[in-house]
């Protein structure tokens, strides 16, 4: 009993703070058009990007692959868990990447926290950008290296960073590729001069790039035309399966299966989400129509709503961040989309600055033109009716 008090006490304190949070039900695949807590609603927050999650391709070799290798992997990589199915995977990950190798992780998340944990050591540092996504935060800390925020894509602040840690025995400069709440894309190519310049490495998170950015979607790296030291991914976003992976030189990937504990003390991911993550990179890079068609959802929908008059930030990427301003008026917004049946969140303080709470919309290749076209009707009327815009 004096548990739950206690717990009923905290939940309490998270409430009043308007940080409690709720699951909330998704009853059919992951399209556009889906049933949300019972009620259908367009999706406008999805990481399906490209809209491969069910891709019926996809879906066909996942099922030709759990008929073969059964549904769990049974073991860690090191142990009894690595399938011929995990070992081409990486190999094809590391082709698309265009890096000589790759090490698969069961998250973008562990991947972060094995890279971080593992590769800086005791009095190196590591420079992060102020708004890294939580994985990169955890990683961090989980370091025995130092870490020192420089602002947000900021060259000048990291550059003066990069200045005074001149003492540490190495300098880590730890970015997103894409950042997950503004859309806005690493100045990469600058980040790596300064590296160059200070005699630092570079590991880029590439989580919303990857299959996104880029001529053939191979991610920031391609966009920018730079090769960074460490880049991590994920398969769950526009690849649209699961798990993690970290890609670089054959040394790198041969240091992380030696020393990474998330990798090393988890078991593998399922064969049938290699065989199908496999397929993905092998249509992403195949078929440019999927992102074409992305890119152009991404460019009606920005300038549209920049039109309207609309504050919307960050660059062209599935991430687009429309600001309201107060709290209130988010939710308030958020709560009329749903009533004209879209699902798109505010997001508030403290995961945004204050007066930038935002409706944070995602948008992928599979949303049609009619229902693009009903997100911008919807966002013209709420907009008018709350004197967002005039
Ligand atoms: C989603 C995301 C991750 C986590 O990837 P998972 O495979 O979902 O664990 C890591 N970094 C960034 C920037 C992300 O957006």
């Amino acid at each position: 009993m004096r548990f739950n008090q206690w717990l009923t006490q905290r939940i309490e304190k998270t409430k009043e703070a308007g940080l409690y949070r709720e699951l909330r039900t998704l009853s059919t695949a992951p399209q556009p058009q889906r049933i949300v807590n019972g009620k259908e609603q367009v999706v406008f927050s999805s990481n399906n990007y490209l809209g491969l999650a069910h891709n019926p391709i996809l879906i066909e070799k996942a099922l030709k692959t759990l008929q073969e290798f059964g549904l769990g992997s049974s073991g860690s990589r090191l142990t009894t868990g690595n399938t011929e199915w995990h070992e081409k995977l990486e190999q094809r990950i590391a082709r698309f990447k265009k890096t000589e190798a790759a090490l698969l992780f069961s998250s973008g998340y562990l991947a972060n926290i094995g890279v971080l944990s593992t590769l800086p050591e005791k009095g190196d540092v590591l420079l992060s950008d102020q708004l890294n996504h939580a994985s990169i935060i955890d990683g961090c800390k989980l370091s025995k290296a130092e870490t020192v925020i420089y602002q947000h894509a900021d060259m000048n602040r990291l550059e003066q960073k990069l200045k005074e840690t001149q003492t540490y025995t190495r300098r880590f400069i730890v970015t997103d590729g894409v950042f997950s709440m503004d859309g806005t894309i690493v100045p990469l190519d600058q980040i790596m001069k300064l590296a160059k310049r200070y005699d630092a490495y570079v590991i880029v998170d590439d989580a919303h790039a990857t299959g996104v950015l880029g001529k053939d979607g191979r991610g920031t790296s391609e966009f920018f035309g730079v090769s960074p030291d460490v880049v991590i991914g994920t398969l769950s976003k526009a690849v649209g399966v699961e798990g993690g992976f970290v890609t670089g030189s054959k040394m790198l990937i041969d240091f992380l299966l030696n020393h990474a504990r998330t990798f090393i003390f988890q078991t593998a991911i399922p064969p049938l989400s290699c065989a199908a993550a496999y397929a993905a990179l092998d249509t992403i890079e195949n078929d440019q129509d999927k992102r074409e068609r992305l890119l152009r959802n991404i460019k009606i929908i920005k300038n549209r709503l920049e039109a309207m008059g609309f504050i919307v930030y960050g660059q062209h990427t599935p991430i687009i961040p429309v600001i309201m301003g107060e709290a209130e008026t988010s939710v308030r917004f958020s709560e009329k989309l749903q009533e004209k049946g879209i699902y798109a969140p505010a997001i508030r303080p403290p995961t945004v600055p204050n007066g930038e709470s935002r409706i944070r919309l995602t948008v992928t290749a599979a949303h049609h033109d009619s229902q693009v076209e009903h997100l911008l009707t919807s966002f013209k009327d709420i907009g008018r009716e709350l004197e967002i815009i005039s």
